[in-house]
């Protein structure tokens, strides 16, 4: 290609994506804005076992931004991995979320509930990772065991043998270790035996399909069968109907998280939740 017609590309280049290459920019500045401001708050939604109980949840990052109210991860994530930002709010949540088990732990009915915090794989191979994550547990004096960290299939293969030797070492501390979206990675299962791990989450597209679709339920079957050889936990996400819950049930799956039991929510509406449906008493359906 000549640098006479790249120019010409370059002066002609489509308005419109100009005007998207602009609002991108505009947007990466404002998430540096927001996280100096320290706008970039833990939701939390609720994890279940089989007998309806809160066992803790998942931190699912929200902005709450001063003009646009709360954004979901949807609006975020994708640019704030681009611009190499992910970094500093998966850290943000992680340190959130250590604060909040500590003060969990000196509260007996909230003593026992277990954080869950999505990692972007490059914080995993960040140098200094496992010594900040260590920082946050002992400056809070978190429990280790009760910090669980959700990472995907696709995010291991970028450096698997690097990926090991860092969940090894962060292993080695208690810190425990879910496959999100389990299923949808389209990778070798090899990797399994490799990796300390603890659970496997089933992707929510096979259990949306529940209970019509009988690939889905074969795909959840042959999950829950896997990590039961494996003693691996299994934790199916976006359970939204009761029907799904009770054919999840029946295929061994111990843990919950969904709609049905719970949305995201602010740290004051999940501690209204739990007094509400795990102190007294066991979940009760909303039904
Ligand atoms: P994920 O980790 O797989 O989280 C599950 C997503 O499904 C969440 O969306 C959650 O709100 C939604 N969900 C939960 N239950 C149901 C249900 O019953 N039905 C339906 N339809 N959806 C349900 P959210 O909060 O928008 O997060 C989307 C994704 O963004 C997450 O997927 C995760 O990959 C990413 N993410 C969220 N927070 C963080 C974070 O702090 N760091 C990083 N790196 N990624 C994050
Ligand atoms: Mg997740
Ligand atoms: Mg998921
Ligand atoms: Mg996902």
């Amino acid at each position: 290609q000549s640098k006479s017609s790249f120019e010409e590309k370059i002066r002609f280049f489509d308005p419109t994506m100009q005007e998207a290459v602009s609002k991108r920019l505009l947007l990466e500045e404002d998430i540096r804005r927001g996280l100096q401001a320290e706008e970039f708050i833990p939701y939390f939604q609720p994890q279940l076992n089989d007998i309806g109980q809160a066992t803790g949840a998942e931190v699912l990052a929200r902005w709450a931004h001063p003009q646009h109210g709360v954004l979901a991860p949807g609006v975020f994530i994708e640019v704030a991995e681009q611009a190499g930002l992910i970094e500093q709010i998966d850290l943000q949540m992680l340190r959130q979320a250590c604060q909040q088990l500590a003060a969990w732990q000196r509260e007996p009915d909230t003593a026992a509930l277990t954080l869950a915090v999505n990692l972007s794989a490059r914080l995993l191979y960040l140098p200094n990772f496992v010594a900040t994550l260590l920082e946050f547990l002992t400056q809070s004096g978190a429990d280790p065991y009760r910090l669980k960290l959700e990472l995907t299939e696709t995010m291991l293969l970028d450096d698997m043998s690097a990926a090991i030797a860092r969940m090894h070492e962060l292993r080695e501390h208690g810190i425990r270790f879910s496959i999100d979206d389990f299923g949808t990675g389209y990778s070798s299962l090899s990797y399994l035996q490799k990796l300390p791990l603890d659970q496997l989450k089933i992707d929510q597209s096979f259990v949306r399909e529940l209970p019509e679709n009988s690939s889905s339920l074969a795909i959840i079957k042959a999950i829950c069968a896997l990590a039961d050889s494996l003693q691996l936990e299994v934790i199916a996400e976006g359970v939204e109907t009761e029907q799904q819950y009770h054919e999840l049930l029946d295929l061994d799956c111990r843990y919950f998280q969904g709609y049905l039991f719970g949305r995201p929510m602010p740290l004051a509406e999940f501690s209204h939740w739990l007094r509400a449906n795990q102190t007294t008493r066991p979940f009760r359906f909303p039904l």
